[in-house]
Formats: structure tokens, sequence, C-alpha cells
């Protein structure tokens, strides 16, 4: 494993160098994205600086997963996920389905997605993501690891096929919730967690999300960037680049203890204590010790 220290560089202004009360989990990092394909270490240490310890790396198709799983094993604090997104389910198949069986046993693999409904832009048709979502329910059955779900304008559908499969699956968690109260309550009582990214930070469309975080159970909250996507737009400075990345959480941690009106320091405990459950990560400081202990003779 490459060792990660930690460090900010020039590259965040002074007023964006956070540090979080606790060390955080950014439980959605699209680190496999071309544009950390020139800086990743460089990322990885600043998010180490600003004392957010542990990146889930989403992983929303074949090759991004294996890519995920790849940084996963050479980065202390890493884990993937092994999905096929729902713009991509058109391309789900038997090869496929088996490709994800084979990756869900990998012991960096922590998750079973990104996967779910998309019925806001439809890259895939609705009965192609239906088709691929099933199955995928299927495969967090089988594997028995959590699920990690993107789910845009297909609230009520989601929750009809989740239900379906709620006693045959673990956990499952909606990444980058966004949508409305009613939507909130109903994954809720199907017991599933949530995940929050920066899009609370988004003066023109965060605005009902505000009202809404309070109604999160502490223990079933969790927080992400999303990154590159979803810079948030309130950030104290300008960023060069507009690209999100791990560092930037506490910020984002900051905002929801803010609209919660809970204490920051509690808040980030809590979220990390859930993610490390969730995911089955080795408890707080492990991870890094773990990654020491590879670099003794
Ligand atoms: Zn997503």
């Amino acid at each position: 494993m490459a060792d990660i220290d930690a460090t900010f560089d020039e590259f965040l202004p002074e007023a964006l160098r956070f540090r979080a009360p606790a060390p955080l989990v950014d439980i959605g990092a699209n680190l496999t994205h071309d544009s950390f394909g020139r800086d990743l270490e460089a990322v990885l240490r600043r998010a180490r600086a600003a004392n957010v310890a542990t990146l889930i790396v989403t992983g929303t198709d074949r090759a991004h997963a294996e890519q995920a799983v790849e940084l996963a094993q050479r980065y202390p604090g890493l884990h993937a996920t092994a999905g096929v997104h729902p713009h991509d389910a058109s391309r789900w198949d038997t090869s496929l389905a088996a490709a994800m069986r084979e990756l869900h046993q990998r012991p960096e693999v922590v998750a079973v997605g990104e996967c779910g409904l998309d019925f806001n832009r439809n890259f895939s048709t609705p009965a192609e993501q239906e088709r691929a979502f099933e199955a995928q329910l299927g495969l967090a059955a089988e594997s028995g690891k959590p699920l990690f779900l993107h789910e845009r304008d297909a609230g009520p559908r989601m929750r009809e096929m989740l239900r379906t499969w709620r006693d045959d699956i673990a956990d499952a968690v909606v990444h980058c919730f966004t949508a409305d109260r009613d939507t909130l309550y109903g994954y809720l009582d199907l017991d599933l967690h949530i995940g929050l990214t920066g899009w609370i930070c988004d003066e023109r469309r965060g605005h009902h999300l505000r009202e809404l975080v309070g109604a999160i159970p502490l223990e079933r909250l969790m927080v992400e960037t999303d990154c590159p996507y979803l810079l948030p737009r309130d950030l104290p400075a300008r960023l060069k680049g507009r690209r999100n990345e791990p560092a930037l959480l506490p910020w984002i941690v900051r905002e929801i203890a803010h609209w919660r009106d809970t204490d920051e320091a509690e808040l980030a405990c809590a979220t990390s204590d859930t993610a490390r459950r969730f995911f089955r990560l080795p408890q707080a400081g492990e991870d890094q010790e773990n990654g020491r202990a590879q670099q003794e003779p």
C-alpha cells in the first residue's frame, strides 16, 4: 500500500482548508473519474489533512468498479463499491452479471451499487433500468453486502421494488438524497439509510432539504461529496477548476449540522460511526494502522 501523508498544498485556497472535528467517512467519491487521473495522490493527501479519513470509491460500471478495487488495494482508507448505474442499465446482460457477482466477493468491495433508477434523464429506458436494478437486488441478497442506491424522479417505483426485496437484502443507502418529504418518509419506513451531499449548500435547489434534514434520524444519516460532481455552491472561496473533492466534506457536514441545529462534532462522529457499521469497515484508526502495518518489513 502507498502511504499517504496529510498535507494541504497550494491547490486549495486557505479558506477552503477545512479540518473536520472527527475523522469523516465520505461514502460517495467518484475517484475513478477522469478528472482525478492526474493528481489523485494530492487529492488523497488533502482529504487526509481535512480529516476525511475513509473514502468509499463509487463503482458505476464494470471498468470503474475494477478501478475502484485497484485504488482500494493501493491506498489505505479506501474501499470500493461495484454496480451498474441506471444510466448504463441498457448494457446489463449475463456476462456483466457474472462479472459483478465476482466483484462482490472481493474484500475491497463493501457495497453493491451504484445501482437504482433515474427517470430524470432516462439514458437507459425505464424498462432496462428496472431489469438491471432487479438483477442487482438479487446479487445484493446473494452476497449479503449492503446496497448503494441512486434514485432521481423514481421514488414511488424504487420503493415498490425495494419493498419486495426488503427482507432478503441487508442495509441500503439512498445516496445523494434530494427528494421530498414523502419520499424520505417512505425510505425511512423501509429502514433505509440516507446519504446527503453538498446539494444542501445550493441556495437555488437545496431549500426543501434544509427543512428536511432534521427529520432524518441521526443513526440513519451518512455524508458524501459525490465528487467530482456537486461542488458546494456556498464555499467561502473560489476553487479553480470547479471540481469537488473529499477535502471539502467538512464544509458539507458543517452545513448539515447548521440546518439540523446540532453540534458539528457530534454529527461528524455519528455519521462516521453509522458508515463504519453500515459498510462493515474497521473501527476508527484501524484503517491507517493496517496501512502502516503493511509498510513494516
Ligand atoms: Zn448517483
